[in-house]
């Protein structure tokens, strides 16, 4: 059978008009000889207006309550899609996740899929043409409905073409992968491939284009992923594995992660038990802190690391209540600044570019630094931003 996966986001199924088009494309891949298993996100901001109403009942609702609420949104898509397939004559079913069989562990809110049950869709294919399936959501093992975090209609996509043995095709608004986000630099270029280990740098760093869950599946899976824009036919970008680039850039791409805060704690004694506290309970209070640096002088121990914004508050308490019997440190918290990140599987063979990156950034003061083999990445206040994504889009020809 070919079979292949397609998702649609939120803004390529904003409307009705929308997801008509959306019927077309789909119904022209079938008259083709394919057979479709189609994947929804919620209609346009319908996610953010649902977390909105949520918030006007209770700032805080509750996770369990909050996915009964988030994954009606991608089971209105569906059956609209469905219907909108059936006007094109295409026989077609829509399913939410309990009948597509996508089974999840872990939290509400942020579960993870643990596996997929593909005999149910396997079967419905023998007599249809086409299935909608609704993304972002699983079943967990007590039979609750979780969804897979902000973005995770991707994650669905991903894992029913891997398990299907599919295509994988993920249709939103914008026609590719870039350079950098246009929004930020327009003169960014289109990539026609990137690897896997490239986008999962740059999806971790603030690329909107795919969920970061989505493209560790498909690494795994080795499964090749298109990206390209549902309104137009232009040719959209590969994830691919390594070996399937002939010619590899050294720096494939930029981010720009903004609302990030500098943690920096200056004076704290020189006994590493304590550092080694801070962590752990940073790690209990379930922070995910990144950037860290440690520096050692003859007196004491200089410790600065960053988290996101939002978690400050909750790390200013921990940290507080932590450190309450040691004399002399002081915490300074330096608030919404943004972590500038440059990408590549070049960089692993190519000596010079942190001179080239430090070079291109002279003018600008940097708070924290990290590297990993194919990444570079600093913070700077955002005031800096613009000039930054500039100078380093230049200097590397993005
Ligand atoms: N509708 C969900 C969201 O807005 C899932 C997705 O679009 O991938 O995050
Ligand atoms: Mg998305």
């Amino acid at each position: 059978m070919n079979l292949v996966v397609q998702k649609y986001g939120g803004s390529s199924v904003a409307d009705t008009d929308k997801i008509l088009n959306v019927a077309k494309r789909v119904s022209k891949k079938i008259r083709s000889g394919m057979k479709v298993v189609v994947v929804v996100s919620a209609m346009g901001k319908t996610t953010d207006n649902l977390i909105k109403e949520a918030k006007k009942i209770n700032k805080k609702p509750n996770d369990r309550e909050l996915d009964m609420l988030l994954t009606t949104g991608e089971q209105v898509s569906a059956a609209l899609l469905s219907m909108a397939l059936q006007k094109h004559k295409i026989k077609s079913k829509s399913l939410n996740a309990y009948q597509a069989g996508i089974n999840t562990i872990g939290r509400f809110t942020e579960a993870k899929i643990q596996n997929f049950d593909n005999k149910k869709i396997l079967s419905f294919l023998n007599e249809y043409s086409a299935l909608v399936v609704t993304g972002f959501q699983g079943i967990n093992k007590q039979g609750e409905l979780t969804t897979l975090g902000r973005g995770g209609s991707d994650t669905s996509a991903v894992a029913l073409a891997a398990s299907l043995n599919a295509e994988c095709e993920i249709y939103s608004d914008v026609d590719g992968i870039y350079t950098v986000d246009p929004k930020l630099y327009p003169k960014a270029k289109k990539l026609n491939y990137i690897t896997y280990d490239e986008m999962l740098e740059l999806s971790a760093h603030g690329a909107k284009v795919l969920h970061f869950r989505a493209v560790e599946i498909a690494k795994k899976f080795n499964l090749p992923v298109y990206c390209a824009s549902s309104f137009n036919g232009k040719k959209g970008s590969y994830v691919v594995s390594e070996d399937k680039i002939i010619e590899k850039s050294v720096v494939t791409g930029l981010t720009a992660l903004k609302n990030q805060t500098r943690v920096f704690i200056k004076n704290l004694p020189k006994d590493y038990s304590v550092v080694r506290k801070i962590f752990s309970k940073v790690a209990l209070a379930g922070l995910n802190v990144d950037m860290i640096s440690l520096i050692e002088s003859e007196q004491n121990i200089t410790l600065s690391f960053s988290v996101v914004d939002e978690k400050k508050t909750r790390l200013e308490k921990m940290l507080k209540s932590l450190l309450k019997n040691l004399a002399g440190w002081e915490v300074i918290y330096e608030t919404g600044l943004v972590k500038i990140s440059i990408v590549g599987i070049g960089m692993k063979s190519e000596t010079g570019v942190a001179a080239k990156y430090f070079d291109a950034l002279k003018d600008i003061p940097i708070k924290l630094v990290t590297t990993s083999e194919i990444k570079i990445s600093c913070l700077i206040d955002e005031k800096y931003q613009e000039t930054a994504v500039n100078s380093l889009a230049k200097k590397f020809k993005l």
